[in-house]
């Protein structure tokens, strides 16, 4: 008896039975317990408002506790997360804080450099995670074209791109990295849109097929004028007749006049049984080229942005989900924006889908693009 007590009162004291390791890890996970409680409560502070803490400001603040080591602090700063005990804590920021850190750092990541793994840039790629099922339809009688056009996701798992930040939700808007295709075959992968129809229902249209890639994490659409503009800087009206070619090439009404034709088809008089009438409004068309040498112009000097807006766009141009009507004294075009390749220049312009003057309906095709509008 008394030499199995003294053996276990030896044991004991090397800790070779456990209990001073086990010990030692209660602490440990008290610790992580603190530390991970803490930072919940940081976390929904920082959501409603009521801190303004940093995450290096509430890291320093753990230290000052005792409840990180400065090898921890490291280990967060290099890798986002750290082993306390048995569990592993995340501390990486979220999109939004990233992408504000580098606008506040003054970093654009022009040549796609940049290291630092707390800023978020434009041109990024983000892990958005696809809807791997579902699918959305663009019917004929909206489209105006022959047959439904039919988008799966499975055949369009899209890779994501930080486009910016959505100013009136607050979270990060990405584009993706190429346009949808639709189930038409490889070799007509674009979107029909046919004439007045095609003209009105558009935007709807555009929205409605993106909207496949809406999940728990964003609210998708398409990709519109705003969002382009908004990389452009082509924002005001002041600078939208500054760079207008629209007037340039074809003597049309500038920006923001009025137009008023009589005797002429607006689309829903067209569609309403062709009766002739007025056709008047406000022209809202402009195109502006980019990067093209010749003035007016708008210059991209960084690649990563002009690539995520214009490359490939010879073989991949884009419709925006944007009606526009440009119009001269006898004629007014019913069109829809787009992003496309003209004599090697990449164009902010649109597609006259409807003319007032004739019953001449045109088809164009174009891709459809998403855009996605995500608090992650
Ligand atoms: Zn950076």
């Amino acid at each position: 008896m008394l030499l199995i007590l003294a053996g276990v009162t030896i044991t004991t004291l090397t800790g070779d039975n456990g209990i001073l390791t086990k010990a030692t890890e209660a602490k440990e996970e008290t610790r992580a317990g603190t530390v991970e409680e803490a930072k919940e409560l940081w976390e929904i502070n920082k959501q409603d408002g009521s801190t303004t803490q940093t995450l290096d400001e509430f890291l320093s603040n753990l230290k000052k506790q005792n409840l990180l080591t400065d090898k921890e602090l490291e280990i967060i700063k290099e890798t986002g997360e750290v082993k306390i005990g048995k569990r592993v804590i995340i501390f990486r920021l979220t999109l939004v804080e990233m992408y504000d850190k580098a606008v506040a750092d003054g970093c654009i990541n022009e040549n796609g450099t940049c290291q630092n793994k707390e800023h978020l840039h434009i041109g990024d790629y983000v892990d958005y995670r696809n809807p791997t099922t579902g699918s959305r339809r663009a019917n004929a009688v909206d489209t105006g074209y022959e047959s439904d056009q039919i988008y799966e996701a499975s055949n369009n798992q899209l890779n994501w791109r930080v486009l910016g930040k959505d100013e009136t939700t607050g979270g990060i808007k990405l584009i993706s990295g190429r346009p949808m295709k639709s189930n038409n075959g490889e070799d007509d992968p674009y979107l029909h849109l046919y004439g007045a129809k095609g003209y009105l229902n558009s935007e709807t249209i555009l929205n409605n097929l993106c909207s496949l890639y809406t999940t728990q994490y964003g609210t998708a659409r398409s990709v519109n004028i705003d969002d382009i503009n908004e990389i452009t800087g082509v924002t005001t009206e002041e600078k939208i007749k500054e760079v207008n070619k629209a007037t340039i090439w074809w003597g049309d009404i500038q920006y923001n006049d009025p137009y008023n034709i009589e005797n002429q088809y607006t689309p829903q008089s067209w569609l309403n049984g062709k009766y002739k009438t007025t056709v008047s409004g406000i022209v809202d068309n402009y195109v502006y080229t980019i990067n093209s040498g010749e003035e007016p112009e708008i210059k991209i000097t960084n690649t990563r942005v002009y690539d995520i807006l214009f490359d490939n766009i010879d073989k991949a141009s884009y419709w925006l989900a944007s009606r526009c009507v440009l119009a001269s004294s006898d004629v007014a075009q019913f069109a829809v924006r787009d992003i496309a390749m003209r004599k090697d220049t990449a164009r902010v312009a649109s597609f006259g889908l409807f003319s007032s003057t004739n019953d001449i309906e045109k088809e164009n095709i174009r891709r459809s693009t998403s855009c996605d509008s995500t608090k992650i």
